[in-house]
């Protein structure tokens, strides 16, 4: 690869976004984009793709389809390496690229505390494969609930664990807990025999969240769905095992049978990032990459990153979030534009406007500029407006720049919704 090239590890929200807003701006380096899936998850509206409100092609689409048409090259393999000084990627094909600029957009792993078992016996949320299999093992024990007679394995079947009261558990657990009483009902199932557990180590649920705020909203929501989560405190789990959950609460040690576990517990910085030789001084206390405000390394500014690997202030970090990390990518294309024609890269500027979580089928919660909160459907209907006018589409449809898209949404459609809900 030839090596005045661009490359970009990782096709999540900062690093695709960087290369849709690089094509827009007609960078002229070459440019490639290096993802192990083939597919793009847009991971706020997974929930959505699991319980087929949405379509794959709309929260899942492949990275060639989304760059068809556009000169960047998208290579599925897996980076195993990254040598910062000779400025070379090692594949896990084999194959090793050159750079002359180069994007960390690698995002977090998933944290299972060294827990035995937890990784092999639960199910992950995080990509569309994840949420395609989840549908599928769900659709699998209901069809096996029907037809079982032993009350026992019948409940077992019918109860869903999920380990991490986070944005995640809760949205899923919010999710599940209608749409499960549901799918069961259409084969002639008892509805109320569904049971969707949300465990949580500590005493609150969204704890340390940006969506703290909005976490008594949560809480009812929660009780009030075709069937209420049973979200269940001070629970730390100690083993999970096939079909069982074990839990330490109050000195005492608790189980629950369940046929679906789902881990929506722990961020871990990324293996490859903590490879990297940099100091610790220039990594925030979890080991993420510290980079300046235009989002360079300090010591490589030849290479940028942006999204859950890095934080510009380790005092002050920002939220890791898709909001974030799609901001982050839209400067790391503009910085890296100018840095290549040898001018001054400029400050990155994310601002936060809030956050939306989907508490059920049809309802959500919008926390707006942290000043309102808008509930139920009207906030169910901010959040779909506002992640619809976010979906990457095709690059030919590719209508323009982050900030014109985040401002047009914000400035006009929410504002006129607040006006009247208020
Ligand atoms: C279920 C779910 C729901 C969420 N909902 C919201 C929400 O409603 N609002 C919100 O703001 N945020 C939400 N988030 C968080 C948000 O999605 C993340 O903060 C955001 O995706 C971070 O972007 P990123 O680019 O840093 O990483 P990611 O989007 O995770 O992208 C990282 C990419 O790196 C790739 N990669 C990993 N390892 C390698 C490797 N070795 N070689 C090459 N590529 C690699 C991965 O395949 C992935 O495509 C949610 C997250 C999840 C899991």
């Amino acid at each position: 690869m030839t090596t005045n090239s661009t490359l970009i590890l990782g096709g999540g929200f900062t690093g695709l976004f960087t290369a849709l807003n690089l094509r827009h701006q007609n960078y002229l380096q070459p440019l490639t984009l290096i993802d192990p899936q083939e597919r793009f998850t847009f991971k706020p509206l997974l929930y959505e793709f699991l319980s087929g409100e949405m379509n794959a092609g709309q929260v899942w689409p492949c990275y060639e389809e989304l760059l068809h048409g556009s000169d960047v090259r998208f290579l599925q393999d897996t980076v195993q390496a990254i040598d910062l000084q000779q400025r070379q990627v090692e594949l896990a094909s084999g194959v090793s690229c050159d750079y002359s600029y180069l994007v960390l957009a690698l995002g977090s792993a998933t944290s299972y505390f060294g827990l035995e078992g937890a990784q092999e016996n639960t199910f992950a949320f995080n990509t569309g494969g994840d949420a395609a299999a989840l549908e599928r093992h769900l659709r699998a024990c209901l069809h096996q609930a029907c037809q079982s007679r032993d009350p026992q394995q019948r409940q077992t079947l019918l109860t869903v664990v999920i380990i991490g009261a986070g944005p995640t558990g809760v949205e899923l657990a919010a999710t599940l807990a209608d749409l499960l009483p549901n799918w069961y009902a259409q084969l002639d199932g008892d509805p109320q025999e569904i049971c969707v557990v949300l465990l949580n180590r500590g005493p609150e649920i969204l704890k340390g969240d940006i969506n703290r705020r909005c976490r008594q909203t949560a809480q009812n929501a929660l009780k009030q769905r075709s069937v209420p989560v049973e979200v269940i405190t001070d629970a730390e789990v100690s083993a999970v095992q096939p079909e069982r959950v074990e839990f330490e609460r109050h000195g005492k040690t608790e189980v629950i049978q369940a046929a679906t576990v789902v881990w929506t517990a722990g961020k871990a910085t990324h293996p490859l990032v903590k490879t990297l030789p940099i100091s610790e001084e220039n990594r925030d206390k979890r080991g993420r990459l510290r980079v300046e405000p235009t989002l360079q390394l300090t010591d490589f500014p030849e290479v940028f990153a942006g999204g859950d690997c890095a934080v510009v202030d380790p005092e002050n970090p920002l939220p890791p979030t898709a909001q974030v990390a799609y901001q982050q990518g839209g400067a790391i294309a503009r910085n890296l534009e100018a840095v290549s024609q040898g001018k001054v890269p400029q400050p990155a500027e994310v601002k936060l406007r809030g956050s939306l979580m989907k508490l059920g089928l049809g309802e959500s919660v919008a926390n707006l500029f942290d000043r309102f909160e808008v509930t139920g459907k009207v906030g169910h209907t901010i959040r779909e407006a506002t992640y619809l006018e976010l979906l990457p589409t095709p690059i030919h449809n590719f209508k323009t720049t982050t900030e014109w898209l985040i401002e047009r949404f914000f400035t006009n459609i929410t504002t006129r919704l607040v006006l009247r809900v208020l």
